[in-house]
């Protein structure tokens, strides 16, 4: 099923998440639900709470993207529970994007290679180094799951040149082409 997507200014979008246990009820409809929406929203990575579940999780596919980026050929993975153990290599930026903020995209300066510890959808722990595109995923990703957004990230000149995009898109004044949650609409 899809589901709505939180736009910026959303306040799930800014609290902290919670621990996920195997007992979670419907994981698995849950993670199903997560790659079903951001695939209709043409995403490479979806972290639970944009979705509305204030929950560690989140999942990437970047695998259509292999082409341009070697690095991505098997990079579609759920990530329970990750742990950013090291970040390190050189600060880079990239012009990065979000599903919670459609139509804005702005340079974000992150390292080139994380390590994360994390458990797959079987609660099986993993310790993996990813780099280059991969890592910025993740970075962004596990953000999500911090509260912060890549627009925190950016240089304050350019948070206020889009200061008046991301109230448009707080008051449910956005150009997604795909499902997004009213501001204020309680499920
Ligand atoms: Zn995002």
């Amino acid at each position: 099923m899809i589901r709505p997507i939180l736009p910026y200014g959303d306040v799930i979008l800014r609290k902290a998440t919670a621990e996920v246990f195997p007992d979670f009820p419907n994981l698995p409809g849950l993670i199903s639900d997560m790659y079903e929406t951001m695939y209709a929203a043409s995403g490479v990575g979806l972290a639970a709470p944009q979705i509305g579940e204030s929950i560690r999780l989140f999942i990437v596919d970047g695998t259509g993207f292999e082409e341009d980026e070697p690095g991505m050929r098997n990079f579609k993975q759920v990530f329970i529970n990750p742990v950013i153990l090291e970040e390190e290599g050189e600060e880079w930026a990239f012009n990065e994007g979000c599903l919670s903020i459609p139509g804005v995209r702005e340079d974000v300066v992150r390292k080139s290679r994380v390590l994360l510890e994390f458990q797959d959808e079987k609660f099986e722990f993993h310790e993996a180094w990813f780099d280059g595109m991969s890592a910025r995923i993740i970075q962004h990703e596990y953000d999500h799951l911090e509260g912060i957004l890549f627009t925190d990230k950016i240089n304050p000149m350019r948070k206020k040149l889009i200061r008046s995009e991301l109230e448009h898109i707080s008051r449910g004044n956005h150009r997604a082409d795909y499902k997004m949650k009213k501001p204020f609409q309680r499920r």
